[in-house]
């Protein structure tokens, strides 16, 4: 969806129409500018300006009625009593970012008089806002500096960002095949507690009514997928017999079309599987999972429908760039160059693909079905975030670990599956040891192309905890602020 933000600037009528006038004025030149710097991945939509309560309350309400609205941005040009403003942000549901800029970039020092004061009184007006909204406790997003700087508008972008995410978590729809994977814990969750914290729907589904999609798939179109794949991917042998080789892949082009078929007509957008439930599948989906997620779908493995569902929301959030699940698997541990090698089975999005993306056709250790076709490659190298959301038994809480993907020191050819290789921030001892004491799950939603900053603030907008784990850790504050947070959050 095309999705834009409202801009409004806030004033009042002490000190005229002549002042009025300038703060439209000055405001619609803003959002001219802020739309033509090529900077905002999004629109914004000038507003005129907000004086009144009704007013305020009808600004907040049409945000709320407009689907394609994901936000608002609001500016206190000159002063704008901030009790009219209580019963509009009261009935705002959507992200607000607060702009705290004026106009002139520099003061007029030689020309300066009393009408200039007033008329432009940000760091007064702004205040007496800032006070309201911290007052009713609503989550914001404070950006200052002056409207044209780049780093002030990188900032609205980023939060842009996170307000999509907001928008889009009420409309993931989460498609289970079978249960969680046995006894594991760290993926299950209270499905009641994230409908009312995200407004995620989170179905399952017995694997056969998708197995019925996938085996009604035709020959022709499978024939025509898997052409598609062969000319889009180079194909590895590796000693094995060409025409079984194909007809290991048409399998997964099977699954790709029926499952895609199952999850369009019913509006999912996320999906999980689980090896050992596969009903009459001949494969456990790996290239066709692939693909999904490179389509926009959200996934998560063994059941791992939090995993899955928030892999969705970033992928909205970045308008599905660079973004997948990833589980952590084996360490590099010698001293100094320390580091994680991510993987799965199978399932990793192509979107965090490096270079050239291969088929290959290997046997599964796990499961008892045959060898699954799946694409591989390394991942990018450069910073990125790894995320998790873990139940703590009445609430969720948010792990957000800033890494960073490195080039794997050596090839690893016998490694049959999609890659990366990461430092977690401070490094790989400590981030390790606050992930753990966290509670972070052994899966996690993947991203070069969001920050911690951006998934906190959706923390935060979505009335969960969130912990980072960046470059400035300590492990004693660190155990602190969930001491601290435990109290916070119980209810
Ligand atoms: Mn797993």
């Amino acid at each position: 969806m095309g999705y834009k933000f409202y801009f409004a600037a806030g004033s009042q009528d002490l000190y005229g129409n002549e002042c009025l006038d300038h703060v439209r004025e000055h405001a619609e030149a803003m959002v001219k500018a802020l739309n033509a710097s090529g900077n905002l991945p999004f629109e914004l939509v000038f507003r005129p300006t907000l004086l009144t309560s009704e007013g305020i309350f009808r600004f907040f309400s049409e945000a709320n009625d407009d689907d394609e609205c994901a936000g608002t941005i609001v500016w206190m040009h000159t002063f704008s009593p901030a009790k009219a403003w209580i019963k509009g942000l009261m009935a705002a549901r959507k992200p607000i970012l607060h702009l705290h800029t004026q106009f002139n970039e520099a003061l007029p020092f030689s020309s300066i008089d009393m009408d200039f004061m007033n008329e432009n009184q940000s760091a007064h007006g702004d205040r007496e806002f800032g006070f309201m909204m911290t007052r009713l406790g609503i989550p914001r997003e404070v950006v200052v500096g002056h409207w044209s700087h780049k780093d002030v508008q990188d900032r609205i972008a980023g939060w842009m960002q996170t307000a999509i995410g907001v928008i889009a978590s009420g409309k993931v729809r989460v498609c289970r095949l079978a249960d969680n994977m046995r006894d594991v814990a760290d993926t299950e969750g209270d499905k009641v507690e994230t409908a009312i914290k995200f407004g995620w729907t989170v179905d399952a589904w017995p694997a056969n009514e998708v197995v019925k999609y996938v085996d009604a798939v035709s020959a022709k179109e499978i024939g025509n997928l898997t052409d598609e794949y062969y000319s889009e991917y180079k194909i590895l042998l590796e000693g094995r017999d060409e025409k079984e080789f194909r007809r290991h892949v048409e399998v997964q082009a099977g699954i790709e079309i029926g499952f895609e078929r199952f999850l369009s007509e019913r509006g999912y957008n996320a999906v999980v599987t689980h090896f050992g439930d596969l009903g009459g599948l001949k494969q456990l989906p790996g290239l066709a999972i692939q693909r999904l997620m490179e389509k926009g779908y959200g996934f998560g493995a063994e059941g791992d429908w939090k995993t899955a569902a928030l892999v969705r929301v970033m992928k909205e959030m970045t308008g599905n760039k660079g973004t997948s699940f990833f589980e952590d698997y084996t360490y590099h541990l010698v001293p100094g160059s320390e580091a994680v090698l991510e993987a799965h089975m199978l399932e990793v999005c192509p979107t965090v693909a490096d270079g050239d993306i291969s088929i290959k056709v290997c046997p599964l250790s796990m499961g008892s079905r045959e060898d699954p076709a799946r694409l591989v490659y390394t991942c990018r190298t450069g910073k990125a975030i790894a995320v998790s959301m873990v139940d703590m038994g009445g609430r969720l809480r948010l792990i957000i670990n800033d890494v960073e993907c490195l080039p794997v020191p050596e090839a690893m050819p016998k490694l049959p599956v999609a890659t990366a290789y990461w430092k977690p921030m401070p490094d790989l001892i400590r981030g390790a040891e606050a992930w753990i004491l966290a509670g972070g799950g052994h899966h996690t939603s993947f991203s070069y192309n969001l920050s911690s900053h951006q998934m906190k603030a959706w923390a935060e907008a979505m009335g969960i905890e969130a912990l980072v784990i960046d470059s400035s850790l300590d492990i004693d504050d660190f155990k602190d602020k969930m001491r601290w947070n435990e109290i916070y959050y119980r209810r």
